[in-house]
């Protein structure tokens, strides 16, 4: 498991550093987000919560979404946005309330 941090859209906050339980994540020279030890990183998918820019994708296995699909979060108040996109561009988003966590 891997994620992976767009540079472009990454603004240098550090969220994802203080997020990451594994201290996986360091800010470079430039002062952007960057991985230490991609192979240690389990898929807690704190980072990806953590990033107010939409800058951290997580890579989906096989059975999960197919050989590189990726998955982004966003949120809009207490909406998160999962939104799966897979090889071929499609994309399937789930929405979540958490609002609602405890109703079920
Ligand atoms: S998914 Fe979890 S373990 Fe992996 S880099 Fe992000 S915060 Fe760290
Ligand atoms: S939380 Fe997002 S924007 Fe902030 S440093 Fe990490 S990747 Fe960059």
């Amino acid at each position: 498991m891997s994620i992976r941090i767009r540079r472009d859209d990454c603004v240098g906050c550090g969220e994802c550093v203080e997020a990451c339980p594994g201290n996986l994540i360091k800010l470079d020279d430039e002062g952007l987000a960057r991985m230490r030890r991609p192979r240690d990183c389990w898929g807690c998918t704190s980072c990806l919560k953590a990033c107010p820019a939409g800058a951290v994708e997580f890579y989906l296995g096989a059975d999960m979404g197919g050989t590189g699909a990726t998955l982004g979060f966003s949120r809009e108040g207490t909406i998160s946005h999962w939104v799966v996109t897979c090889p071929d561009a499609r994309r399937e988003t789930i929405d979540v309330d958490s609002a609602n966590a405890n109703k079920y």
